[in-house]
């Protein structure tokens, strides 16, 4: 093997490990705990590096500010003319009183359910009238940092 064969396989060989390193830094390191805001910026900077598409990558702090954003919208626009809404509905989905309050875990994100409820006497939608709403305190927690962050 002459000079330049030899330097092109250990080129060759170190870029495999530096992607196989990557890889197990993101799996070991960062996959488990993308819920957090600091470490899914982390995340994302290793996404870039394996070239995945950032674009399917939104942050969970960033989709509790779109969900809050659509939930104050509603709000305003249907307390402006409620008149305008008989079903409630507005462009944003229903305003906060009309909003179940059950929080899932979808994609390694909470949400909150977007169905509508009834009266304002109602916490939850039919579908989770029975269910343990277990993620309220994470939900919570997650809003309040949202809101100030340290
Ligand atoms: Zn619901």
């Amino acid at each position: 093997m002459d000079q330049e064969a030899l330097l092109k396989a250990v080129t060759t060989r170190l870029q495999v490990f530096e992607r196989k390193y990557a890889q197990y830094l993101f799996t070991k390191h960062i996959m488990p705990s993308l819920d957090q805001e600091s470490v899914s910026m982390e995340a994302e900077r290793y996404m870039g590096l394996l070239f995945i598409k950032k674009k399917a990558f939104i942050s969970q702090h960033e989709y509790l500010r779109q969900e809050i954003d659509d939930i104050r919208r509603a709000d305003t626009a249907y307390n402006a003319h409620p008149e305008d809404f008989p079903n409630h509905k507005t462009e944003y989905g229903y305003p906060d009183k009309f909003r179940c309050n059950y929080i899932k875990l979808e994609k390694h994100k909470l949400a909150r359910c977007s169905t509508k409820i009834t009266s304002g006497d109602e916490f939850y939608c039919k579908r989770h009238g029975t269910e343990p709403n277990k993620h309220i305190q994470d939900y919570q927690k997650a809003v309040a940092s949202l809101e100030s962050p340290d």
